[in-house]
């Protein structure tokens, strides 16, 4: 710990944001950035605790060296504090802007005062780095000649496929999109993690040798067996993408979409620079749900210009609530989507303890209206458009089919230890899961890769 009075002296102080109005005129990244000076003082917080509990059981699923690479941020030491980084997580750019931070929930800094920036302190270390030139790519110098199937190239296939190809093994990488990423890249929309920031991720991937084949999906357009006969294992970590449908959607009118169809459709566009093949321009949305999906959603339509958005939710409102110290769950920040609603429409998009009994469409199938509940009491609410973020049931059956597997009750696949029951196939992310963060797929791909290194070699040092 440089500055011994740190947490004395500095505040908290957060990256600045560009106003709610003046983001939503575009799906740019709205986060910026503090001056150099300002962010040593960030760093200069940490009190480098005996017991850290940012990265203990409590704090980060990576269990990130937190109290060491603060103190590089404070001493400027950046390329020093980067090699500490990079030790625990591969992908610093993609939690660096949207982990929620459970790191900071459980920040010793918290219990007296409000914790250390410490994701914040992340991301201005791995920007450094890519901006100096010290992520060059670093090619295996030996290879094991062992070849690996990756299925699913989210962030917990990501992260297997970097971790077994620095072990010299020959991984390549199916993804059925169009582009590797999964729900980096089709879920998380641009201005939460700009779309450029994985494809630089993935340019310095294939530089150090690892195939990516998009456009596949494993076990339909090529089979399970040819891809166990050709490699001498397989990691599976196709997510957990199934949407949970709506009790209502059983009669689904034209104006309906899941959540991820539209988020999908949307990042299409700004990566194509054309319009949405749906949108939400000039209509009235409804998007049903309350998690980080349905916030995407609510702000993806403000963006393409809706003419009205509320946000249907099933729940009360919360009760804002002291919470106990150490307390592993996510900070209580105010939600970027809600702050745009209400500076774009005037109003908190959302409306508690509403859920959607019928869908109302015309004579050409199309959604006029629908019939809500609230607190028991029906009404109408004029909608031409509603998107339904209420969840995932699961990974997805056919693929684990195909390679002979079943899902278990709860819709997931594999052990704690990231077995399938098939010898030479592993699972991680949310299809062993369920759904969760990018930084426990990430923590998964590490952990799995070791199983998956150990069965090939007899041993692994991941
Ligand atoms: C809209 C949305 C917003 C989110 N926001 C956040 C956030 O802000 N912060 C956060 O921490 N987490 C967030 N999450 C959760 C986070 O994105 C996931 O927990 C994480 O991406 C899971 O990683 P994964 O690699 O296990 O699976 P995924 O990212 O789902 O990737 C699975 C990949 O496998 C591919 N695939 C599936 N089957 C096959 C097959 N048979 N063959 C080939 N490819 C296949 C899929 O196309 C997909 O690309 C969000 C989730 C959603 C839906
Ligand atoms: S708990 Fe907070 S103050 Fe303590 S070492 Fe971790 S980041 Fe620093």
């Amino acid at each position: 710990m440089g500055k011994a009075d740190g947490f004395l002296k500095y505040q908290r102080k957060e990256a600045p944001s560009l106003p709610p109005a003046e983001r939503t005129q575009g799906f740019q990244e709205f986060h910026l950035s503090l001056k150099e000076a300002e962010r040593r003082e960030q760093g200069a917080r940490c009190m480098n605790c005996g017991v850290p509990f940012c990265q203990s059981a409590f704090g980060c699923p990576l269990k990130n060296l937190i109290p060491e690479w603060n103190d590089e941020v404070f001493s400027g030491n950046m390329r020093h504090g980067l090699s500490r980084l990079l030790k625990t997580n591969n992908f610093p750019e993609f939690t660096g802007r949207v982990c929620p931070a459970l790191c900071e929930t459980a920040c010793v800094c918290g219990l007296n005062d409000s914790p250390v920036t410490i994701r914040e302190n992340e991301l201005s270390l791995i920007e450094a780095a890519w901006e100096n030139g010290w992520m060059a790519p670093s090619v295996p110098s030996v290879r094991s000649g062992k070849k690996i199937a990756v299925i699913g190239s989210g962030p917990a296939g990501l992260a297997a496929a970097d971790q077994l190809n620095s072990r010299g093994h020959s991984v390549t990488v199916y993804e059925q999109a169009d582009l590797p990423g999964g729900l980096l890249m089709y879920g998380i929309p641009n201005m939460k993690l700009d779309k450029t920031v994985i494809l630089r991720r993935i340019e310095k991937m294939k530089a150090e040798g690892i195939s990516f084949i998009c456009g596949t999906k494993a076990g339909r357009d090529i089979s399970a067996k040819s891809l166990r006969d050709a490699n001498d294992a397989v990691v599976l970590c196709c997510g957990a993408g199934i949407p949970r449908q709506l009790e209502a959607e059983k009669e689904k009118p034209e104006g309906v979409y899941q959540a991820l169809e539209y988020l999908t459709a949307s990042t299409k566009a700004v990566l194509k620079r054309e319009s949405p093949a749906v949108s939400a321009g000039g209509k009235t949305i409804l998007v049903v749900g309350n998690g980080d999906t349905a916030s995407d959603c609510v702000a993806t339509a403000i963006r393409q210009g809706a003419r009205s958005v509320k946000q249907l939710v099933r729940k009360p409102a919360p009760v804002e609530k002291q919470i106990a110290w150490p307390h592993p769950g996510r900070l209580q920040r105010p939600d970027y989507a809600q702050e745009e609603a209400q500076a774009v429409f005037g109003e908190d998009p959302r409306m508690y303890q509403t859920e959607i009994k019928k869908f109302i469409s015309d004579a050409d199938g199309r959604l006029t209206s629908v019939i809500i509940s609230t607190c028991g009491k029906e009404s109408e609410l004029p909608a031409d458009m509603v998107i339904v973020a209420a969840g995932f049931s699961g990974a997805d059956p056919e693929t684990a089919a195909a390679f002979g597997l079943s899902l278990n009750e709860r819709n997931r696949l594999g052990n704690a230890a990231y077995e399938t029951g098939e010898n030479g196939i592993f699972v991680c992310g949310d299809m062993r899961r369920g759904p969760s963060l990018v930084v426990w797929a990430i923590a998964e791909g590490r952990e799995c890769a070791k199983k998956a290194d150990r069965y090939l070699e007899g041993y692994t040092n991941l």
